[in-house]
């Protein structure tokens, strides 16, 4: 694999990053998914802007613009023959020279990486099947608005799902469901209203999410944006996820609780057409 490192097209072996960066040491970084399909890049302008979002919030300098950056995973996607996958890109605050809490000199250079993955997103197996999950508790931060790489949290519950037989996990504050431990959650309810929690510093603000919401209007398709409990979620006709590496699945239990007829809903099927319709 090509990968991409400070301005730099070089062999993956060849990428070499300092033991003192900033992003190794202190998590000090922020990312961003894009998916590809087609060998095209699926709602750029969104990560880009929420990457600014994200560097603003924490005063990183982000020095390349958005057609530089397009520019690069457009390079990577060629360098690496990548028709259906993903680009995972990382910015960190850089190299303070030693191990320091305080931050370096505003000029000190940032790192900034990018990788492609190839994988299946359009014909995943998961899309038609459906995925099982559990709950447990949110213990991340409290600006999880800002996609930084502080991901220790997210593994854990994604142990912790394993661990009990299930695929992934919906995280649960005060009695609510945040989002899921990458990906934004959504319920179904009888009078088919899907159901989804708003916009705050308590979730990341889905790209794939904010587009199933102008879909849905498009397409008289009923949201509202309030918080539901886990047992809301058990209970509910339908449960599904979105996001940019998975687009939108069907989840077909919660907490070991069968969801419907234990298959992927009709509104959750329709919403993923729509979805791979406006993608491709
Ligand atoms: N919430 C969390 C915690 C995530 O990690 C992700 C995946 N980036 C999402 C939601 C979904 O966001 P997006 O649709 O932008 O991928």
């Amino acid at each position: 694999r090509t990968v991409y490192l400070n301005g730099e097209y070089v062999p993956e072996e060849e990428a070499k990053i300092s033991v003192f960066d900033r992003g190794f040491l202190f998590a000090d970084a922020v990312y961003e998914v894009t998916a590809v399909v087609n060998g095209k890049l699926v709602d750029f302008a969104g990560h880009f802007a929420r990457l600014a979002r994200s560097c603003r919030e924490l005063g990183l300098s982000l020095t390349l613009s958005e057609n530089d950056l397009r520019e690069i995973h457009q390079r990577l996607i060629a360098e690496n023959d990548l028709t259906e996958g993903g680009i995972y890109l990382q910015l960190t605050r850089g190299n303070s020279g030693d191990r320091d809490f305080h931050f370096p000199p505003s000029q000190t250079p940032t790192t900034l990486v990018l990788f492609t993955q190839s994988r299946a997103v359009v014909d995943h197996p998961a899309a038609s099947k459906g995925i099982r999950v559990v709950t447990c508790p949110d213990i991340r931060w409290q600006r999880r608005d800002i996609k930084t790489v502080q991901l220790l949290a997210p593994c854990l519950a994604k142990a912790w799902a394993e661990a009990n037989g299930a695929d992934d996990a919906f995280l649960v504050e005060d009695g609510f469901i945040t989002e899921g431990s990458s990906c934004n959650c959504y319920i179904v309810t009888a009078d088919k209203t899907i159901v989804t929690r708003p916009l705050s510093n308590n979730i990341l603000h889905g790209i794939t999410r904010k587009a199933l919401l102008r879909l849905g209007e498009e397409h008289g398709i009923t949201f509202e944006e309030r918080l539901f409990t886990p047992e809301e979620a058990r209970r509910a006709s339908e449960v599904f996820i979105s996001s940019a590496t998975t687009f939108v699945w069907p989840v077909v239990s919660v907490d070991g609780q069968q969801i419907g007829d234990g298959k992927a809903g009709e509104i959750t099927k329709l919403l993923r057409s729509i979805y791979l319709e406006m993608v491709e």
